[in-house]
């Protein structure tokens, strides 16, 4: 039986943080276990966005950090993450007055940089859009958004030099536990012998739960993007979020990627199964969204799209610690739509937690027992990925 200090089920961001960081600490062996590609799942279609308006303290705090590590990658995550600091803009119409008063203060309070603009001062920067009904702007000058598959090959390539060893192509198949301890993670190739795991199997998660008779509260739905190209001389665009249109952009290169935004209609789906094409109702819907905002695009080139999944807790926050029935057992589960930045600064603080030192950033709110003691997470939003 082969052995290893730590087996990490799942090569997503989050599986990718969690052996990065607990391999950069000295951990020992830490063995990551993706049954299919590295960032081929949620991660790899994620918008990627990193932002920072937040609206309760840990979310803040680790968005605060995420901001500083994607903006200092090469040291802080191992490499080059593809990050563009184009800015993040948020539309604020009178509808979203109240959470976006709430967001200004909360991330002043936090010592993030942010700035309040007139529609004057928004129509500056963004020109193309067009500003009905938005009161004001909010502006995260520094926010911008990152290559996924290269940040999560960022963290797993660094990590390899402080004994991360991937394992591509091979499922865990079960986990075995003696006398309420963790014992070994059973494999499609074989058993490992390991005193810690750490599920961040994404949409697969629960039934990695489901072998310790953990039980998650988890839905899984359909979440789709799609491309337009944007026509010469177009200009550039920060990361635009509109609460009012429900739908977010963002650029990259001669396009921009477009999504629905919050709060959005769950459509259940089978992680087995989950059809990767964009459907055509729901490219209408994000469509009519854009062209609301941006008229000048209706004419613009469809560059296709495609349909992921979103693995989403009862409070939007993802679900990260250890598991008191079980020793050795952690989860790291549950991103909620918005859990690709927040990975690494979970991934660092959690690989704190496993080693027995106090992290910079206290993980107690996101821990898997909040639900039961009453404690869910709040969002000034409400319900939804905006956190
Ligand atoms: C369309 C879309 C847009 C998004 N936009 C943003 C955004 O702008 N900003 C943001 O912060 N977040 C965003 N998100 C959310 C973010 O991408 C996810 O929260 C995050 O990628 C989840 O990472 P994960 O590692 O938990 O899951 P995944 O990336 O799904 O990884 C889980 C992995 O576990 C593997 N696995 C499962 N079971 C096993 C097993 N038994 N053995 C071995 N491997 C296993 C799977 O193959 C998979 O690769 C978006 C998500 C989507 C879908």
């Amino acid at each position: 039986m082969k052995t290893a200090d730590a087996v990490v089920i799942g090569g997503g961001i989050m599986g990718a943080s969690a052996a990065h960081f607990l391999a950069k600490k000295g951990f020992g062996r830490v063995v990551l276990l993706e049954k299919g590609r590295l960032a081929g799942v949620s991660t790899g279609h994620s918008a990627a966005n990193v932002r920072t308006y937040y609206s309760n303290p840990i979310t803040l705090e680790l968005a605060k950090r995420a901001l500083h590590m994607f903006e200092n990658d090469r040291e802080a995550l191992g490499g080059d993450c593809g990050f563009r600091p184009v800015g993040f803009l948020l539309l604020i119409d009178e509808g979203s007055r109240a959470a976006g008063e709430h967001i200004l203060k909360s991330e002043r309070r936090h010592g993030i940089e942010v700035e309040r603009l007139t529609p004057e001062e928004v129509g500056e920067i963004a020109p193309q859009l067009s500003l009905d009904h938005v009161e004001y702007g909010i502006l995260e000058p520094r926010s911008g958004y990152a290559d996924p598959v290269k940040t999560t090959e960022a963290l797993v390539e660094a990590g390899r030099a402080w004994g991360l060893e991937l394992r591509i192509g091979v499922a865990a198949t079960g986990i075995r536990c003696r006398g309420g301890r963790i014992v070994a993670v059973e494999t499609e190739d074989g058993t490992i012998a390991t005193n810690v795991v750490v599920n961040a199997a994404g949409p697969w998660a629960g039934r990695v739960g489901a072998w310790l008779g953990l039980k998650y509260s988890l839905r899984r739905s359909r979440e789709s993007d799609l491309f337009v190209e944007l026509p010469p001389g177009f200009g550039p665009l920060p990361v635009v979020s509109d609460p009012r249109l429900r739908f977010y952009l963002r650029p990259q290169g001669d396009r921009i990627m477009v999504g629905l935004g919050a709060p959005k209609e769950i459509e259940p789906v089978d992680p087995d199964d989950c059809d990767p094409a964009l459907d055509p109702a729901t490219r209408d819907r994000i469509e009519r969204a854009l062209f609301g905002r941006i008229p000048s695009l209706a004419s613009a080139r469809h560059l296709g799209g495609y349909a992921s999944i979103y693995t989403i807790t009862d409070d939007w926050h993802p679900i990260v610690g250890p598991e008191p029935a079980i020793e050795g057992c952690h989860a790291f589960l549950g991103g909620s739509g918005h859990g690709f930045k927040l990975a690494p600064p979970i991934g660092e603080a959690l690989a704190d937690v496993i080693c027995g030192e106090d992290p910079a950033i206290d993980l107690s709110p996101l821990r898997p027992s909040r639900f039961i003691d009453g404690h869910p997470l709040t969002s000034a939003w409400g319900e939804g990925n905006r956190g």
